[in-house]
């Protein structure tokens, strides 16, 4: 099952991408993870994905593409995959398309979860991130055990930089620019399914079941 969640960035579709490779036993690939490990072990490309990432812009598909091409081309990866912040920009569907094509292999679902803007920039306020494992939690909806420790590390959870309400300003411009017409790039191939975002976490989550079968 070769899988894409869209959506604009605090739209759950972190948590719910999660919750589908757990499901299916699927690897969930995360570009943001990818990223913020990589910043973690002050590696170059961290480095430089930092510059991008700290202003809420996205990191140049050059720097993107070849990690995930890589990533999908591991073992783990032979029933499928669950991609989550990529592809982000056309470019990025066309180079993914032509990876997978090159193994007579395509992309089989791309599931945009739905949110208004207005409630993505009270959803990530909540937000909270540990620094040091990567899990994320929300101060409403996914509260840590502990006030501001995370559960899996007992390490402490942030306002990632990122989701500082003037970056996630700025993030929401990017993705209604160059991410949301994704929306279309799929539909065209008739891949897409639509699940509206603003309902409970476990509702959006079996709509997302129910539209995979
Ligand atoms: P995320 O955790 O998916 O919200 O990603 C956090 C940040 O990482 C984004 O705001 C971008 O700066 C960067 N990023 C993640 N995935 C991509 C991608 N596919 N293309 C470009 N930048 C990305």
């Amino acid at each position: 099952m070769k899988i894409i969640m869209l959506g604009a960035p605090g739209a759950g579709k972190g948590t719910q991408a999660k919750q589908i490779a757990e499901k299916y036993s699927i690897p969930h690939i995360s570009t943001g993870d990818i990223f913020r490990a990589n910043i973690r072990n002050n590696t170059e490309l961290g480095k430089k994905a930092k510059e991008f990432m700290d202003q809420g812009l996205l990191v140049p598909d050059e720097l993107t593409c070849d990690l995930v091409m890589d990533r999908i081309a591991e073992d783990d990866c032979k029933n499928g995959f669950v991609l989550d912040g990529f592809p982000r920009t056309i470019p990025q569907a066309e180079a993914l398309d032509a990876a997978l094509a090159k193994t007579g292999q395509k992309m089989e679902y791309a599931i945009d979860v739905d949110v208004a803007d207005e409630n993505i920039v009270n959803r990530m306020g909540g937000r909270r991130a540990c620094l040091n494992c990567g899990a994320t939690y929300h101060i409403v909806t996914i509260p840590t055990k502990q006030e501001g420790i995370c559960d899996k590390c007992g390490n402490p959870v942030v306002l990632r930089d990122d989701d500082k309400p003037e970056t996630v300003q700025k993030r929401l411009t990017v993705y209604h620019e160059q991410t949301q017409p994704l929306i279309e790039y799929y539909k065209k191939q008739g891949i897409l399914k639509s699940v509206d975002g603003s309902q409970p976490m476990e509702k959006v989550f079996s709509d997302i079941v129910a539209s995979l079968a």
